[in-house]
């Protein structure tokens, strides 16, 4: 980290900022700028069009609030003079008209009247990225706010400050509330066909949230029991806010939308009209992933349009999308040919149906085998409900994660159930969909920062091709991409876990360990195991708060294993693995040998009792490995037999060779990079020795730990 030499200034200026706060809390809000002052500031604003800085930091939780759950109709007017600093004005709401063009930094912000002609400045968090400022707010559109927050912010002015997306309406001209005086006349003339125009306008000028706000417009201008003729521009108004609500990946609405624009005419006009609304019906499903209703869509629209070439491709896509949701047939290698190209995002459907969720006695809720698994099956593989990667502009990965999950929700609300129902650090109640009021869902921004930070992954991308690329093991400085997955996260922690993820693009994949009965706990572990049980129980309650009593974890703080001797001891055995580059040790010095050799003893007696059963031994692996590889470079067949079957050992593989079968305990084993280069050793001792069907057997065990290790096969022919 660079250390900014004003980080002095910064932390002095920032307490005067808490303390100003704490004093003025409560105070009647003092007038501090003119209209004319407002007017200046907002003219020399950034332009609309430049890209936007990810500025916002993720909010502390004691800045946490909660949205308004109320209808406008139950609040209370109140006016700008109002207002009290650092006060949450509950139960009332605020009537304001944006009256100059607003501009993007890390909120929208706005500048505002009231009724009374006073004005003040609101800051819109957390708005949708891809709209630009005078797309969110209009200028002289008639804004609520709703419970407001008045509050001093970084530049030591106070603003309007509005977290929650639904804490702000936009209303419309015909709104009860909106004064006359701020009622736009021309506007309030125009015809439902006019608005269709206007919306056909803004449609071309890609802006469409105005478009969709025409088109609604033209509709509520509309009767319905009236002649065909008006039917028929009712239908277009559908038909056309159909195509906006695509654009704005709100598919919710697209799919009532485009079925109240079909006509089921004979003409050609209403036959391609109905052609292109069962196409966005499976557009929209598809993004929604129901893929069984996508598929009926494009199978009517080809009944409509037969030689449609892009209907056909949608459906053979939605096809394959329902075999991999049935059964779980993904091309790994297609889909990590697909993921380097695009971005890292793989266009795949979720197969889950192996797993349920279900209440455990002790844990909350926890992910269970539906059907009996076995060693080395897929679980799951799961696409994300978001992710991001990190890249110049956003080196913090958490944040467009977070950004985009509350937006995600707010434009389709049918998908809220899903992200509401992680848990959040509070007992869960029943699965609750975030309420409609006023005609938008109401998202709590800082619930869902809260189970990101509970349920969110950390993962690299980018080493899909390479040998454990998509493993979940990663070095400190990987640049992490972040994402949630919504059915993985039920799964509770073991260090001794019956299944290891990875990770490919934005897919999660779960392979099973060892064999998994019907209706038994499936458990992964959320960090690579530590050797030391100290360590491992000091990072999982620092980052999710919970001791883990594993088999492992509850064996070595019970069977006697001394701590502070395995300690040294790891310790010791470190040195000799120094930066892991083993290329270049010498092997010819025996005396160093010799010591690994002592240094392993001693491990193994501190591990008697985890030996004794059958328990990883994590802290002796990496010397098992380094003598491993010291005798294969010198070619003594006889010791690396030895070494590496304790290095099988270390990770609870325990293998009994008979001519030229194997048998494997692995009850307890944890399927690593160790325990695949353990068996390739044994596989090429098993050559030399002219066994090749011992030999064979054991690089198919290698090939199957790889594969649960990585997820997929991809990588081990290029490694081994
Ligand atoms: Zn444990």
């Amino acid at each position: 980290m660079e250390e900014d030499p004003l980080a002095y200034h910064k932390s002095v200026l920032k307490e005067e900022m808490l303390a100003r706060r704490l004093r003025q809390a409560g105070d009647l809000r003092r007038v501090s700028q003119t209209r004319e002052q407002l007017i200046n500031e907002f003219a020399s604003r950034p332009s609309p069009f430049s890209p936007v800085v990810r500025q916002i930091p993720r909010p502390r939780p004691e800045d946490f609030y909660r949205p308004c759950y109320l209808p406008l109709a139950q609040l209370k007017k109140i006016f700008l003079k109002d207002l009290k600093f650092e006060t949450h004005h509950r139960g009332s709401f605020l009537l304001l008209r944006v009256f100059c063009q607003p501009f993007r930094k890390a909120a929208v912000m706005a500048a505002v009247e009231d009724e009374t002609g006073d004005v003040d400045r609101v800051a819109l968090f957390h708005t949708k990225e891809a709209l630009r400022a005078f797309e969110v707010v209009p200028e002289g559109s008639v804004v609520s706010v709703k419970e407001p927050f008045y509050h001093l912010e970084e530049d030591g002015r106070y603003v309007l400050r509005v977290d929650h997306p639904s804490d702000m309406v936009v209303l419309d001209q015909h709104h009860k509330l909106c004064p006359e005086q701020w009622q736009n006349h021309e506007e309030m003339r125009l015809t439902a066909l006019e608005w269709k125009h206007e919306g056909d306008k803004a449609f071309v000028r890609e802006e469409y949230l105005e478009a969709h706000r025409c088109n609604t417009r033209g509709l509520a201008r509309l009767d319905p029991d009236v002649d065909e003729g008006v039917r028929d521009l009712m239908r277009d108004l559908y038909h056309h806010r159909s195509s906006s609500n695509l654009r704005l990946h709100r598919y919710d609405a697209t799919i009532p939308d485009a079925f109240l624009s079909t006509s089921n005419g004979r003409d050609d006009v209403s036959r391609s009209s109905d052609i292109e609304a069962w196409f966005r019906r499976g557009l929209a499903n598809y993004q929604l992933c129901h893929y069984a209703d996508a598929l009926k869509a494009f199978e009517r629209m080809l009944m409509l349009a037969p030689s449609s070439l892009k209907g056909r491709e949608e459906l053979k896509k939605t096809k394959t999308r329902l075999l991999e949701q049935q059964q779980g047939t993904y091309n790994f290698a297609e889909v990590i040919d697909e993921v380097t190209k695009n971005g890292f995002f793989a266009d795949r459907a979720s197969f889950i149906s192996k797993t349920e969720v279900r209440q455990t006695q002790d844990r909350g809720r926890g992910l269970f085998a539906s059907q009996d698994i076995r060693m080395g099956d897929l679980i799951l593989c799961e696409k994300a409900f978001m992710a991001a990667h990190p890249d110049n502009r956003t080196p913090e990965s958490t944040l467009p994660v977070w950004l985009n999950s509350v937006q995600k929700v707010i434009d389709n609300p049918s998908q809220s159930k899903d992200l509401l129902g992680l848990y959040a650090g509070e007992p869960r109640t029943s699965l609750v969909s975030a309420p409609m009021v006023d005609g938008s869902p109401v998202v709590d921004t800082f619930k869902v920062s809260r189970l990101l930070d509970l349920n969110g992954f950390s993962f690299v991308v980018g080493r899909e091709s390479q040998a454990y690329g998509t493993s979940a093991m990663m070095t400190k400085t990987s640049p992490k991409s972040t994402g949630l997955w919504i059915r993985i996260s039920n799964a509770n922690h073991a260090c001794l876990s019956n299944a290891v993820r990875s990770f490919i693009g934005d897919l999660i994949v779960l392979r099973a360990a060892k064999d998994i009965k019907s209706g038994e706990e499936i458990t992964i572990s959320y960090q690579n195991p530590a050797p030391l049980l100290e360590d491992r129980q000091k990072l999982l309650f620092s980052s999710w708060g919970f001791r883990c009593d594993c088999l492992l974890c509850t064996s070595e703080a019970s069977l006697g294993v001394k701590m502070q001797t395995l300690a040294d001891h790891v310790e010791t055995s470190m040195a000799f693995m120094g930066d892991r580059n083993l290329n270049d040790v010498l092997t010819t010095d025996s005396e160093l040998v010799m010591m690994a050799e002592i240094v392993a003893e001693d491990l193994e007696e501190v591990y008697a009792d985890n030996l004794m059963h059958r328990l990883p031994c994590l802290g002796m692996a990496d010397v098992w490995q380094w003598l491993s590889q010291t005798y294969c470079q010198t070619r003594n067949r006889i010791q690396l037999k030895r070494c590496a079957t304790k290095i099988l050992e270390s990770y609870g593989y325990w293998i009994t060779v008979q001519d030229s079968s194997i048998t494997i305990d692995c009850a307890h084993g944890i399927p690593a990079v160790g325990v695949v280069e353990a068996m390739m050793y044994l596989s090429c001792v098993a050559e030399g020795e002219q066994k090749v069907e011992l030999s064979q057997e054991f690089k198919t065990w290698a090939r199957k730990v790889y594969e649960i290790v990585n997820g997929n096969m991809m990588g081990f022919e290029l490694k081994y």
